[in-house]
């Protein structure tokens, strides 16, 4: 009996890799680290977005007692749920999934930042419905860069346009491009990738856009979208684990 293995619910919280959320944010922030430092970058130009999508408020709050405070969600239900559970931390909240019209206002009301904006319409309700009371909503226009249809984001060719009409609206302030290429191993495909990103960004700052943000890189990718210029990486799965349900 007493040399049987330990039961496991005796041990702190752990996914199947064995790790603690401290230990998976500390090797993150030393990816992060190690692939500015190869790009002859500082690492503190690198922020790290905690993506939670589908892990509970719980996972969140262990997270954020490790001293994370900025969280992506992709849902906004699901969302909402966390914000009002973790209530009493100073979280920011960034919004990254695709944005239905009919979520707009919950999205505008209730983030500091969306990351996924790829349609004028989508720009203009969350521009209106932002409250006066708040700053700016902090925004990214998705880019499409592998040019698969069924994924969200705008052609690069009307990148430009989109950021002039964003840049007039007075309840948005807009900070960058996202994009999420194609997945693939070769590094080079996600350097390629992700230098497109960046060339289109260095495009509309040489027309005079004050743009800092260039949200790319995940849990997969990091280290290409660091070596291209990213500005935020968006982790999921390397600080909370593989996710069992949608997305
Ligand atoms: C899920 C998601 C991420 C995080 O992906 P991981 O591979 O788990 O790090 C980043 N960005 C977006 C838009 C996502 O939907």
């Amino acid at each position: 009996m007493d040399n049987g293995p330990t039961p496991r619910k005796l041990e702190p919280a752990t996914t199947s890799a064995g790790s603690t959320p401290a230990e998976r944010l500390l090797a993150v922030q030393a990816r992060i680290t190690r692939a500015a430092d190869q790009a002859a970058r500082d690492p503190a130009d690198v922020s790290l977005l905690a993506v939670s999508k589908t892990f509970d408020a719980g996972a969140v709050r262990d997270l954020a007692a490790c001293g994370q405070r900025e969280f992506g969600e992709n849902y906004v239900q699901e969302a909402l749920d966390k914000q009002t559970a973790l209530r009493d931390l100073p979280l920011a909240w960034h919004f990254i999934g695709p944005i239905q019209s009919n979520k707009t206002r919950a999205i505008a009301e209730n983030f500091s930042w969306v990351h996924s904006v790829d349609r004028l319409k989508i720009a203009e309700r969350l521009s209106a419905q932002r409250p006066a009371g708040l700053p700016p909503l902090q925004v990214c226009i998705e880019v499409n860069v592998s040019g698969e249809a069924s994924k969200g984001g705008v052609a690069p060719s009307e990148v430009p346009a989109l950021a002039d009409a964003i840049a007039k609206l007075p309840g948005l302030q807009l900070r960058g491009l996202m994009a999420i290429p194609a997945p693939t191993s070769d590094g080079g495909a996600q350097r390629a990738a992700f230098r497109q990103v960046r060339e289109l960004f260095d495009d509309l700052r040489a027309r005079g856009r004050a743009l800092d943000t260039l949200s790319m890189g995940m849990s997969g990718d990091l280290e290409a979208a660091i070596r291209e210029g990213a500005t935020i990486v968006r982790i999921g799965t390397a600080l909370f684990g593989e996710r069992t349900r949608h997305a």
